[in-house]
């Protein structure tokens, strides 16, 4: 059992000694660097971010379009560009920039915001594409970012923005930037974000609005200025065949554009959508290509129109976030209960007379064997029914039931090591964890650390840290620390997971989730006021030895509050009065009030 490491692990990370451990430099376990972590007093939830991952990715990514461009002898260049919205936390941004400089690998902004970022941190070669709605301060600031030398490219989402583009021109009587066009496929777009192609799209100009921008830019003679095209299908594109057909007739637009006078025309932008494969299942693969067969097919298929078409084949500019960003980022999130741990043989009250049906239960824990536990699974869950209804009409009280709970828990129990002993995949073993899941308990927020999985379904690979030479034979449903029943990763049938039956009270117990670097973190919720975990940077030194080069602690209570604009002096106004107007003795109120300022002062997460 190795949770499908060799699907979504790409080589990453490994299992050895029953640990985990990451495939790089000295191959640290990550069990190592969580307790290293909590030593220096952190606790809860953590989230570790491996710029070695960031680098392989931005890495793999050149090399794939480099030997593409080799193989069939393609003219133009490959250029690449960080889409900001896909992971915007200095965390990830700062080690990114550090690498991509080597590159010239720029940054797109789609707000402001991203854009002042983008100002702020590319390397001054590399290129910023600027993307999404925009008002006239957008465009000012992309002339101010083109003022500070930057190769900036703005792309138009509809005629109205081209005006905005040459109102601001006049303005500043200075034309530092590139124009490009988004525009609008009838190829439609892919997956659950669909919506960001085809002819319905919400972004891009159609075949008219292109011919009526390049009119306005031949009349107002900024022509020249049209350097790019673009379009992204949508993200996480997890079959090839509609990037091929959106190649092909972003292609032939190129040509056209090009025949129309465009001739500084020299660039497609063929968007992200890069896919990450996160399944632990072979039978669900998340995508059908790989990367070189993603870069042959654009490049090839880039040549041949434009050699059909006789025009210059155009530079390829990508935009991929998702691939770049999610390796990235595992999450770490403590157990911290499973819910059958408090069934155990020591909290049994049996009396002196118990209900036929309670003695029977007695009888089958004691006497279950590897030969007869089937039979006797079945008939615990017969009786667990049957007394549950003789509680509800009276006719056991609530000292029964417990014990009822109690022996038909301890009877799966059995039923599941005996089944375990012929083997994982026993289909009787099956049967009962279909019927039984462990409840684990984990402290961390999915609506904070995975939406997309409470949003869209999205699964996130999820292995343990430790035990990973034992088979795991619980069927496990992961519950989160908020109130919310959709705080829940149930166990599904067709994909099931595993986990360890464990003692907590004896041993630690970690779940990793993988894959969670890219659009997580800024899409979480701050539902039941739990927000960001911490947070570690992990870095390798020259002798290959790990080292946390940045350490920031999760959200305090108090720093929330303020954050939803509460007034911080009013609430601890507040708390004071109550306890000085309280009923406790004056000393006691000192030393309350002393514990509830620190408890204000501590984290939202629960203590492990
Ligand atoms: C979101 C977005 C991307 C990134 O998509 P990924 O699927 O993360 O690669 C690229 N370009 C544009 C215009 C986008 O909106």
């Amino acid at each position: 059992m190795n949770y499908g490491i060799n699907i979504w692990g790409a080589n990453n990370f490994f299992i050895e000694n029953g640990v985990l451990k990451i495939n790089y430099a000295n191959q640290p376990a990550l069990i190592d660097i969580i307790k290293e972590i909590e030593e220096k007093g952190f606790q809860g939830p953590i989230l570790l971010r491996f710029p070695h991952l960031i680098r392989k990715q931005i890495n793999s990514l050149y090399n794939s379009f480099k030997k593409a461009i080799k193989l069939f002898e393609y003219k133009g260049k490959f250029k690449a560009v960080f889409p900001l919205k896909v992971n915007q936390f200095p965390t990830f941004i700062k080690p990114l920039i550090k690498i991509a400089d080597k590159y010239n690998y720029g940054l797109e902004a789609g707000s402001k915001a991203e854009l002042i970022l983008a100002m702020t941190y590319n390397n001054k070669k590399a290129p910023i594409t600027i993307n999404g709605f925009k008002d006239k301060d957008m465009i000012r600031l992309a002339f101010i970012a083109g003022f500070m030398g930057y190769d900036v490219t703005v792309t138009i989402e509809g005629l109205n923005e081209l005006h905005s583009i040459i109102e601001v021109s006049k303005e500043y009587n200075s034309f530092p930037v590139n124009i490009g066009i988004r525009i609008r496929l009838h190829t439609s777009g892919v997956g659950i974000w669909a919506k960001s192609g085809g002819i319905a799209s919400k972004f891009g100009l159609s075949s008219t609005e292109i011919i009526e921008a390049i009119e306005i830019m031949k009349k107002e003679n900024i022509l020249n200025k049209l350097k790019m095209i673009h379009f992204h299908i949508g993200s996480q594109i997890n079959d090839i065949s509609p990037l091929k057909k959106a190649i092909r007739e972003s292609g032939n637009i190129y040509a056209d554009i090009r025949k129309m006078g465009a001739e500084n025309l020299i660039a497609i932008d063929i968007g992200g959508g890069l896919a990450i494969e996160y399944s632990q299942w072979e039978e669900k693969r998340d995508r059908n290509y790989s990367i070189e067969e993603f870069s042959n097919d654009v490049v090839y298929l880039l040549k041949e129109i434009s050699n059909k078409k006789q025009v210059p084949m155009p530079d390829i500019f990508i935009e991929s976030g998702r691939f770049i960003a999610s390796p990235s980022t595992v999450l770490v999130a403590p157990v911290i209960e499973l819910f059958s741990k408090e069934y155990n043989e020591k909290s049994l009250k049996l009396k002196k007379k118990n209900p036929d049906l309670v003695e029977e239960l007695f009888d089958l824990y004691k006497t279950i064997n590897e030969n007869n536990y089937i039979e006797f699974f079945h008939d615990a869950l017969d009786h667990f029914e049957s007394l549950l209804t003789l509680f509800d009409l009276g006719y056991i009280d609530l000292i029964d039931r417990s014990n009822t709970e109690i022996l038909v828990h301890l009877i799966i129990k059995k039923a599941i090591n005996f089944a375990s002993y012929r083997g994982f995949k026993n289909k009787d073993l099956k049967a009962i964890n279909e019927k039984f899941q462990e409840k684990y308990l984990a402290n961390f927020s999915i609506f904070q650390s995975l939406p997309d999985f409470w949003g869209l379904g999205q699964r996130f690979p999820v292995i343990p840290l430790t035990k990973l030479n034992i088979s795991p034979n619980r069927s496990a449903t992961i519950w989160d620390i908020t109130c919310d029943s959709d705080g829940e990763i149930p166990f599904n049938k067709k994909y099931p997971l595993y986990l360890h039956d464990i003692n907590l009270q004896k041993e630690d117990y970690y779940l990793g989730f993988f894959l969670v670097g890219a659009y997580q973190e800024i899409l979480g919720m701050k539902h039941n006021l739990f927000s960001f975990t911490n947070e570690a940077i992990v870095n390798f030194d020259n002798d290959g030895n790990w080292e946390i080069e940045f350490l920031e602690p999760t959200q305090k209570i108090r720093d929330i509050l303020i954050d939803l604009d509460y007034d911080i002096d009013e609430v601890e106004r507040e708390l004071k009065n109550k306890i000085e107007n309280s009923l406790l003795d004056e000393e006691n109120k000192k030393e309350i009030l002393g514990e509830l300022f620190l408890l204000l002062n501590d984290m939202v997460y629960l203590k492990n």
